[in-house]
């Protein structure tokens, strides 16, 4: 296994997780069906961090067909019991980061399994100490909109099916 690099500047077309899928890298690799890949993340936050990753290239959220999300959920939910054994860590974050505004550095989407240990530094800081709360009219409002969005099947939500 290569050592950790400098940090990463988000991918811009070259893609690192479409070479390991064409074993062009090295890879440690837990999981793979005929969709979905499962690999130890190169720099994990501890021991057992997995990262479960469609085996074709889609880059956001918004890129996954329905039934390809889905399945990497499933995996993910099957891979959890066992990294908590393996790991021997019980707590867990389960991380996307869709987009670059969002923190993703690798444009392949990607379910990152964390396992969490008291006092290990990472921290996913919510309720955001940055942010002031918004009144119930605005949440309501809010909750409002989305809601007809989803009952409304000609709103388009972003989502390929
Ligand atoms: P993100 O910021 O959500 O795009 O996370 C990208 C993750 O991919 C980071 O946690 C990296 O450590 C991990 N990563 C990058 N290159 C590799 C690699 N060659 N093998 C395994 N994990 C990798
Ligand atoms: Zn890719």
């Amino acid at each position: 296994m290569r050592a950790p690099t400098a940090p990463m500047k988000p991918s811009t077309g070259h893609c690192i997780f479409c070479d390991l899928m064409r074993g062009a890298a090295e890879v440690s690799i837990c999981h793979e069906d005929a969709t979905a890949i499962a690999f130890m993340d190169i720099q994990p936050v501890n021991p057992g961090h997995v990262l479960v990753v469609p085996r074709e290239h889609y880059e956001t959220l918004q890129d996954i067909p329905s039934a390809v999300g889905a399945h990497l959920y499933q995996v993910a939910v099957r891979l959890i019991p066992i990294i908590q054994k393996a790991s021997g860590a019980q707590d867990m974050n389960i991380v996307v980061n869709s987009g670059q505004a969002a923190g993703q550095n690798v444009m392949h989407y990607h379910i990152h399994l964390i396992p969490r240990r008291d006092g290990d530094g990472f921290d996913v800081p919510l309720p955001f100490p940055g942010s002031s709360m918004p009144n119930r009219q605005q949440l309501d409002a809010m909750a409002a909109r989305i809601g007809s969005m989803l009952r409304d099947p000609l709103a388009s939500d972003g989502r390929k099916t």
